[in-house]
């Protein structure tokens, strides 16, 4: 097990500073940076219905202010010939190229619908972006971080959660904002709103979570280099997390294998899959040329119980790498034991995810035992530190390479 001492790499007087001006920041920066987030991409969407909340809003047709839009009012935006058509009460607007729907004040917010399709209704923070790209509508909801941040833990993390969980899922869901912003550049945006980049449906209604989302408000994780971290995470980690190399083949040194007793008796601690003998043996025979003449082979692969975290099946050779058994087979996790009875083999498994970063039923548990977000997030992340973007932007090198995260936070 890797060491979860206190952040000695980064200079204490460097550390001084940020935590001095943090404060001197928070004064001056007011606004929050605007993330750009791809909405609705999972359906093709061809006509939508805006509604604006609570205040007024501007629309802006190819750069140019046309007018305001009430909020006993709707604007009905759709493709024809390529372009944009829209209508209101009291606008028409024919052969647009870009429409932003933009609330006036900070207070208000917009309502989405989608009448072609059954979605429910949604309502976002931020404004709304649309344009034609393939024929269909492209739409981009520019909404502040934080409020981006809370609505993505309300879509993450669930309902009736500890207030220090939705904390730390506060700050992994900004961090990992952060980290991938540039996964979507090339189509315009920075993030979708799926669950290959994280779950975005709009505004958060949630107390607990916004009462998390201000305690925690601006704070990131960074590693001694004050590098954004990759803030992974997975349902359970079967009781050991996984070192990030073993998955990914690259190292990350925050992401080590940490011993998890928490999280044994959580809802995903246990799974259990059974096969046929014959499809276990023929799998291994096709993909990795197992003999089934070798005893000592049959062996390994037929009684098998891993005493901590293994990479390869049995140990044996050829190597049959676990990751590859697990997406063969979509098991929950790789950590798992084979037994034969009869002519079946059951899988008897631990965990559910990749294993890697933070475990969200143990996170849950330590945070309902009394541990405090910055304990648990400690815990799961090795080496790290928590500072406020405002300060790591103002010590940033302007063209340091974000890096770019090695999969999605989860599974
Ligand atoms: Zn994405
Ligand atoms: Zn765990």
């Amino acid at each position: 097990m890797v060491s979860r001492s206190l952040p000695l790499r980064l200079p204490l007087t460097l550390l001084l500073i940020l935590a001095l001006c943090r404060s001197a920041f928070a004064q001056e920066v007011t606004v929050d940076r605007i993330m750009r987030i791809g909405i609705l991409r999972d359906r093709t969407v061809k006509q939508v219905l805006v509604m604006p909340v609570r205040d007024v809003c501007s629309i802006i047709v190819d750069g140019q202010r046309k007018g305001d839009l009430a909020t006993t009012d709707g604007l009905k935006v759709q493709v024809v010939g390529g372009k944009l058509d829209a209508r209101s009460l009291n606008m028409v607007i024919t052969g647009a190229r870009q429409i932003e729907v933009r609330p006036v004040s900070a207070k208000g917010h917009f309502r989405l619908r989608v009448p072609e399709t059954k979605m429910a209704e949604r309502t976002y923070p931020g404004s709304l972006g649309v344009q034609v790209v393939g024929g269909a509508l492209q739409l981009i909801d520019r909404v502040p971080l934080e409020a981006y941040t809370a609505g993505v833990v309300q879509a993450e993390a669930g309902k009736e959660h500890h207030l220090e969980y939705y904390k730390l899922q506060a700050v992994s869901c900004r961090t990992y904002a952060l980290t991938n912003q540039r996964k979507h550049l090339p189509e315009g945006f920075e993030l979708c709103d799926g669950v290959h980049c994280q779950v975005f449906h709009g505004r958060n209604r949630d107390d607990s979570i916004r009462m998390a989302v201000d305690a925690t408000h601006s704070l990131v994780l960074v590693d001694p280099d004050i590098r954004i971290i990759h803030a992974t995470f997975h349902s359970n980690c079967g009781g050991e997390t996984m070192n990030a190399e073993d998955l990914w083949s690259k190292s990350e040194r925050y992401l080590r294998a940490t011993v998890d007793t928490f999280c044994t008796s959580s809802p995903h601690a246990t799974w259990q899959k059974t096969l046929s003998r014959t499809e276990w043996l023929g799998y291994l025979k096709r993909r990795y040329g197992l003999g089934e003449s070798d005893s000592a082979q049959l062996q390994a692969v037929l009684d098998y119980e891993p005493q901590c975290r293994d990479l390869y099946l049995g140990n044996t050779w050829p190597l049959v790498p676990l990751k590859h058994v697990r997406e063969d087979f979509k098991l929950r996790s790789t950590y798992f034991s084979v037994k034969a009875q009869g002519d079946k083999v059951v899988l008897s498994g631990r965990g559910f995810g990749h294993g890697v970063g933070l475990c969200q039923e143990g996170a849950m548990r330590m945070a309902r035992a009394g541990r405090s977000y910055t304990d648990i997030l400690h815990h799961y992340f090795t080496d790290v530190h928590l500072v406020d973007i405002t300060t790591l932007d103002f010590f940033r090198d302007e063209d340091a390479e974000v890096p770019v995260a090695p999969g999605g936070p989860k599974r």
